[in-house]
C-alpha cells in the first residue's frame, strides 16, 4: 500500500503546478489518475511496465505528460508520428514556459549537437521529436547517457497503422526504445481496438504487458433526458422552477442567445440570479462571473463554449443545451460540467424541431435507443449499462407543452384567431374559451413564437394579410388526431415498460418535471 502522506504530498505538488503553471483548477478523474500513476511510478525501483492511455481526441491529453515531465527526475521524450503535432505540442510548451528541444529533419550537425548539450545539462525538461529522428545515431547516444523517466509515444495506433507500411521507422521505435534507459513508455492513442493493443504489446511492449488506461466519457451520475418544446425560452422557465435543478448551466450557440435568453429568464423568474457569459466580454468580466458561479447556490449562467474546459465549477445540477452542441464530443464535455461532485446530475437537451441532422441529433431524437449508448459508441467507447437517460428510464415524451392547447383552439375555432388575439386568449385567465387561460405562465412573445413555430411546421395555417386569421387544413386535423393517439400510446407503453422493470425511481426523472398548467388540463381532456 502506498504511504498516505506521500499521496498527499504530490496531489498537492500537482494541484500547485496545475494552478500556478497551467492555470486550471481542476482534473478530470482520468487525468489525475494518468498524471498520478506516472509520477508514482518514477523510480528506479519501479518494474517499468509502462502505459496504453485510450483517450478520445480533444480529452485533455497533453496536460497528462507536460505535467509529470515536470515532476519526474529524467527527461520526457515526446514522438509523434506528424510535423503539424510537433509544433502543437511545442505550441503548447512554450505557452507554459516549459523548456523543450526540438530534434526534426533539416537541423544541421552543429545545430543538433547545441541542442542536445541542452538535454544533458538538463537545460530542457522535454524532447520533441519523431520517429525518423528517433533513430539518428547522435540522439541515440545521448539518449543512452541519460536518464529518460518517460518517452511518450502520441498517436500511438500510427505505429501498427502506419509503421507496417508507408513509414518503416515508426516500427523502428521498438527496439530503440528497448536499448534506451526508459524508464516509463506511454502510448498516448484514441482508438484502442485489439489489432492496435496486440501490434502494441507486439512491438512496443514484448516483454511485458502494459497497463491499460481506459479514459471513458461515461458519467454514471448525469442522467440524459431531452425535451421536445415550441418555446425554449418557456421551457428554461419552467425546468428552473424547480430549485433543486440550481445552480444550472445553459449552453447556447451564440453570444446574442446567451443575452436574450438571460433576459428572458429574468423576466419569468425575477428572483433567481442569472447572468450571462461569452468571450465578448471582457476578462475581468469573464473572471467576475466564473467566481460568482463558483460561489452561487441557486444561480443560473447563459454561456457560449467560452466558458472553457478549464474553469472548473463543482456542484451545477443541471446542463440545459438551449441549441445542440457541435457534436458528440462537445456535447459530452457541455454535460460533463454538470456534476462534477459526483452527486447525481441531469443534461438537459431542448429541441424545437429545427435541428439540423447531425450524429448527435440522431442519437437525441431517438425514442428506441439508449442516449447513453449512443454517445460513447460515437465515441468508439465500450458500453456496459445505462445509469439513466429518458429511453431506458420510459420517460421520452414526445409532447410540446402548449401544442395541444394552441391546436385545439384553432380546431374548435378555425378563422377566429389572428396570431396575437389567440396567444391573449391562451393567457387570459378570465376569458369563456375552454383553453383560455391555459399557457397564463407563458410570456406573450413565446406563445406567438410557439404559433409562428407551427405555422412553419405546416400544423397550422394562416390567411394572408390582412385578415391572418389561423386554420387547420383537414390533412393536419387527421395528423392531431394521431398524434394525439401517439400521445397515449407512449405513455401507456412508458408506463407499462416501468411497471415491467420495476426499478427504483432516480432522484431527477422526467416526471418529477410539473407539467404547466394548460398541459394538465390537456392531458386530462385528452384522457
Ligand atoms: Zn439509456
Amino acid at each position: 500500500m502506498k504511504d498516505e502522506t506521500a499521496t498527499h504530498f504530490l496531489e498537492d505538488q500537482i494541484n500547485l503546478l496545475l494552478q500556478e503553471r497551467f492555470n486550471i483548477h481542476s482534473l478530470y478523474p482520468f487525468q489525475r489518475l494518468v498524471i498520478q500513476r506516472i509520477v508514482e511510478e518514477d523510480s528506479e525501483e519501479s518494474n517499468h511496465e509502462g502505459s496504453v492511455v485510450v483517450l478520445p481526441t480533444g480529452g485533455g491529453k497533453s496536460l497528462c505528460f507536460m505535467l509529470p515531465s515536470l515532476l519526474v527526475e529524467g527527461i520526457t521524450v515526446l514522438v509523434y508520428p506528424l510535423l503539424s503535432l510537433m509544433h502543437d505540442q511545442i505550441r503548447r510548451l512554450k505557452e507554459v514556459s516549459i523548456p523543450y528541444i526540438c530534434i526534426q529533419g533539416g537541423q544541421s550537425h552543429q545545430e543538433r549537437n547545441l541542442l542536445l548539450e541542452k538535454l544533458k545539462t538538463k537545460e530542457a525538461r522535454i524532447l520533441v521529436t519523431n520517429a525518423e529522428c528517433l533513430c539518428l545515431p547522435a540522439l541515440i547516444n545521448t539518449l543512452a547517457q541519460i536518464t529518460i523517466s518517460l518517452l511518450v509515444l502520441d498517436e500511438a495506433h500510427t505505429i501498427i497503422s502506419w509503421g507496417e507500411g508507408f513509414r518503416p521507422a515508426l516500427a523502428t521505435v521498438g527496439p530503440i526504445i528497448q536499448h534506451l534507459p526508459v524508464r516509463q513508455v506511454l502510448c498516448f492513442t484514441a482508438t484502442a481496438d485489439e489489432r492496435v493493443l496486440q501490434g502494441l504489446n507486439r512491438l512496443i511492449f514484448p516483454i511485458t504487458r502494459p497497463h491499460l488506461i481506459h479514459a471513458s466519457s461515461n458519467r454514471t451520475n448525469i442522467t440524459y433526458h431531452v425535451i421536445r418544446t415550441l418555446s425554449k425560452n418557456q421551457s428554461i422557465a419552467g425546468l428552473l422552477r424547480q430549485e433543486n435543478l440550481l445552480p444550472a448551466l445553459v449552453f447556447c450557440s451564440t453570444r446574442k442567445l446567451t443575452e436574450t435568453s438571460a433576459h428572458s429568464l429574468l423576466y419569468a423568474l425575477p428572483d433567481v440570479s442569472v447572468r450571462y457569459y461569452h468571450a465578448g466580454l471582457t476578462k475581468d468580466e469573464r473572471r467576475y462571473l466564473e467566481k460568482w458561479f463558483n460561489d452561487t447556490k441557486n444561480g443560473v449562467l447563459f454561456a457560449t463554449k467560452a466558458f472553457g474546459m478549464g474553469i472548473d465549477v463543482k456542484g451545477i445540477r443541471c446542463v440545459i443545451h438551449h441549441d445542440l452542441s457541435e457534436d458528440v464530443l462537445s456535447f459530452l464535455q457541455e454535460s460533463g460540467r454538470a456534476g462534477r461532485d459526483g452527486k447525481p446530475a441531469l443534461s438537459i437537451s431542448l429541441l424545437d424541431g429545427r435541428e439540423k441532422p447531425s450524429p448527435l441529433a440522431s442519437i437525441l431524437q431517438s425514442t428506441e435507443h439508449c442516449f447513453r449508448k449512443g454517445l460513447l459508441e460515437a465515441m468508439n467507447e465500450p458500453f456496459e449499462y445505462c445509469s439513466g437517460c429518458d429511453v431506458c428510464n420510459g420517460s421520452i415524451s414526445l409532447k410540446r407543452q402548449g401544442e395541444r392547447a394552441i391546436l385545439m383552439s384553432v380546431l374548435s375555432h378555425p378563422f377566429h384567431f389572428s396570431p396575437s388575439s389567440l396567444a391573449s386568449m391562451l393567457q387570459d385567465t378570465n376569458g369563456w374559451y375552454s383553453y383560455g387561460g391555459t399557457l397564463s405562465s407563458w410570456g406573450m412573445q413565446e406563445v406567438q413564437e410557439a404559433i409562428m413555430l407551427l405555422i412553419t411546421e405546416g400544423k397550422l395555417h394562416m390567411l394572408k394579410r390582412p385578415k391572418r386569421r389561423l386554420y387547420i387544413d383537414y390533412k393536419a386535423v387527421a395528423t392531431l388526431l394521431t398524434t394525439m393517439h401517439s400521445w397515449l400510446r407512449l405513455k401507456y407503453e412508458s408506463a407499462k415498460k416501468k411497471a415491467e422493470e420495476n426499478r427504483p425511481q432516480l432522484p431527477y426523472h422526467a416526471s418529477s418535471i410539473p407539467p404547466d398548467q394548460g398541459d394538465s388540463n390537456l392531458q386530462d381532456s385528452a384522457g
